[in-house]
C-alpha cells in the first residue's frame, strides 16, 4: 500500500486521535459535540435507542448530555450531522450512500437472488423478505460477508440459488459446501416455506452421509452403504420424525449404524482377500462371524440367530450395533478400519454404547 502522507507522522495527525469515549488513539469517525469519536464507539452510540430525557422523542440516543453524561438524541445534544438513512429515514448506523443496514441488506440481496433478468427469483421472495425482516440485520450483513476469500460462501450459495443453479430441493441441500452455510440456509428456507418442512436432524444425517461416502476407498462398499443407508437407516429416521421427532441421540445412532456397517464389509474385505484361493463356504459368513470372535449365541433367540446367518453382511453389522460386548469386540478387531472413521467424530468414544431405540430391535 502506497501512501500519499509525506510521513507517518502526518498520516497520524491527520487521521488518528484520541477517541472522546474510550480514550484510545483511533482513527476519527466523526467529530461530535463532546469530541472526536472512533468507529467502535460511534456505532455503539447510535445503537442505543430509547425515550430522550431532553425532548421526549423516542429516537436514537447518540449524544451526552453534558454534566452528566446521560444519552441525549442529536437535536439535543446539538450535533452538526443526522444518522437518517436517506431511503427509509431510519436514524442508525449508517453503511454506504448514507443507507441504514436494513436498506443495505436489502440491496445486497436483491443483488445476490436476481435469477439473471434484473428481478429476484419469485420463488426465492419469501426467503428474501424472511431475511430483510430479521431483528439484526447487522448479523445477516456480516453472514453474507463471511468466508469472502473462499470459493464458496453464503454468498455465492445466494447467487447460485438466484440463478437456478441450486435446486429448491432438500437434496440439492445435503451436498452443499460449506456444510454449515448449506444447513443454515436450508433451515431459512424452510422457515420462509420455500422448502418443505423436515427434521432438522434428519437433514443433519443427510448431510453428514456423502462425507462418510466419499471416504470409503472401495466403491462396491460405498454402493453396499448407500443402499444400506436408503433402504434401512433413512427411512427408520423418517418413520421416527414422522410418530414424533428424531432426537440428537437417535440421529448419533444412525450415523454409528452407517460407521459399524462401513468397518464390518472393511473387515470382511480384509478377511476375504486373506482367504483367497480357497474355496467358498456355504457357512462362510457364520464363520467369519466365529472368526470375528462373535460366536451367533451373542444373538439373543433363534429368530435373530437366523437373520444374523441370512441377512447382508452391513444389516448384520447393524443387528450387532445392539450388543455392547459384540460390538466393542468387532471394534477391537477392525481396529485401525475403525479409528479412521471414526476420527471425524470427537464427541464419543467409537466403544461407547449406541443407544438402544425404543421398540425397535
Ligand atoms: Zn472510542
Ligand atoms: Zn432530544
Ligand atoms: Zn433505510
Amino acid at each position: 500500500m502506497t501512501r500519499a502522507y509525506a510521513t507517518d507522522e502526518q498520516y497520524e495527525r491527520w487521521y488518528m486521535t484520541e477517541c472522546c469515549r474510550c480514550g484510545r488513539r483511533r482513527h476519527k469517525a466523526g467529530t461530535w459535540p463532546d469530541g472526536y469519536v472512533c468507529r467502535t464507539c460511534s456505532d455503539r452510540a447510535v445503537r442505543t435507542r430509547g425515550t430522550c430525557p431532553g425532548c421526549g422523542q423516542d429516537r436514537a440516543l447518540p449524544g451526552l448530555r453534558p454534566g452528566d453524561g446521560v444519552p441525549i438524541c442529536t437535536t439535543c445534544a446539538g450535533f452538526s450531522r443526522t444518522f437518517d438513512c436517506s431511503r427509509c429515514g431510519f436514524e442508525g448506523k449508517l453503511l454506504g450512500g448514507r443507507l441504514c443496514e436494513r436498506c443495505a441488506l436489502s440491496d445486497r440481496l436483491t443483488a445476490l437472488l436476481d435469477d439473471g433478468t434484473g428481478r429476484i427469483r419469485p420463488a426465492l421472495v419469501p426467503l428474501f423478505n424472511l431475511l430483510v425482516a430479521m431483528d439484526k440485520p447487522s448479523s445477516e450483513l456480516a453472514w453474507l460477508a463471511m468466508r469472502r476469500s473462499q470459493p464458496t460462501n453464503a454468498s455465492r450459495l445466494l447467487q447460485q440459488l438466484g440463478l437456478g443453479q441450486i435446486s429448491l430441493t432438500h437434496d440439492a441441500f445435503h451436498g452443499l459446501q460449506p456444510r454449515r452455510t448449506a444447513a443454515h440456509l436450508e433451515e431459512l428456507l424452510m422457515t420462509s416455506g420455500v422448502l418443505p418442512t423436515v427434521d432438522k436432524y434428519l437433514c443433519s444425517f443427510q448431510r453428514w452421509l456423502p462425507g462418510h461416502l466419499a471416504s470409503i476407498t472401495d466403491p462396491e462398499h460405498v454402493k453396499t452403504i448407500r443402499l444400506f443407508a436408503t433402504w434401512r437407516v433413512l427411512p427408520r429416521l423418517r418413520a421416527r420424525a414422522e410418530r414424533s421427532h428424531i432426537t440428537p441421540s437417535v440421529r448419533r445412532f444412525a450415523a454409528e449404524q452407517i460407521k459399524y456397517a462401513t468397518a464390518f464389509l472393511q473387515w470382511l474385505g480384509q478377511r476375504n482377500n486373506s482367504r483367497a484361493g480357497q474355496p467358498a463356504r456355504p457357512d462362510h459368513l457364520s464363520a467369519l462371524l466365529n472368526e470375528a470372535g462373535i460366536p451367533a449365541a451373542a444373538a439373543r433367540g433363534a429368530a435373530i440367530r437366523q437373520q444374523l446367518l441370512e441377512l447382508p453382511a452391513p444389516v448384520v453389522a447393524d443387528a450387532l450395533g445392539y450388543h455392547n460386548k459384540t460390538t466393542s469386540r468387532l471394534v477391537r478387531e477392525t481396529g485401525g478400519t475403525w479409528s479412521r472413521h471414526a476420527a471425524g467424530d470427537h464427541t464419543r468414544s467409537p466403544t461407547s454404547r449406541p443407544p438402544r431405540e425404543a421398540g425397535d430391535s
